[in-house]
């Protein structure tokens, strides 16, 4: 088993609803435990153009699944909430990310882990904390030291 941690993002037709929606889901993902979510958080729009707000969260999980196959369930349930891939970085009911698989390091053309954006992201760093506060990175980085030099961009919990 491996425990990973998933970044879930929404910012249309009611995020918070996706985001508890894309939950009950990934409890059904085979070979696989759902451990924990962080608190929802609300955060300003990265992306291009005008959005509306996000609503992150982090969760864990263990899971058995090759990486791979894990990514296919997360992009499965993405899918099903009417995920659809337009603009780089455009608004989404759903995203879901691998922010951590275990200790491993991937760079393969579907898959980069540990999510390679995550350090400049305080929606990703601030929930995943928050869940795991004394988590190293694969490469002996501590997530505190991260969160110490991550840009600060509008975040509240919700
Ligand atoms: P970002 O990766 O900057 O958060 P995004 O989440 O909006 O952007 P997506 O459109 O959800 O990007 O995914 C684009 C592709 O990224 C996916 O098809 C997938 O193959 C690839 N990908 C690479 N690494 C990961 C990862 N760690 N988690 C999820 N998808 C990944
Ligand atoms: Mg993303
Ligand atoms: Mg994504």
């Amino acid at each position: 088993m491996n425990r990973c941690y998933i970044g879930l993002g929404s910012n249309l037709q009611d995020p918070a609803a996706q985001l508890r929606s894309a939950l009950e889901q990934m409890k059904a993902i085979p070979d696989t435990t759902l451990l924990d979510c962080s608190d929802l958080y609300s955060s300003a729009p990265i992306g291009p153009g005008q959005q509306p707000d996000y609503v992150n969260a982090v969760a864990s999980l263990d899971t058995g699944l090759a990486p791979e196959d894990l990514l296919d369930s997360l992009q499965a349930i993405e899918n099903r909430h009417g995920r659809e891939r337009t603009l780089r970085w455009g608004a989404r009911t759903l995203d879901l990310d691998i922010l951590l698989f275990g200790t491993r390091q991937l760079d393969t053309a579907r898959l980069q882990v540990p999510h390679p954006r995550m350090a400049e992201r305080n929606f990703v760093l601030e929930p995943l904390a928050q869940l795991a506060p004394d988590l190293t990175m694969p490469d002996g980085t501590p997530l505190q030291a991260l969160l110490a030099q991550c840009p600060p961009n509008r975040l509240h919990r919700l």
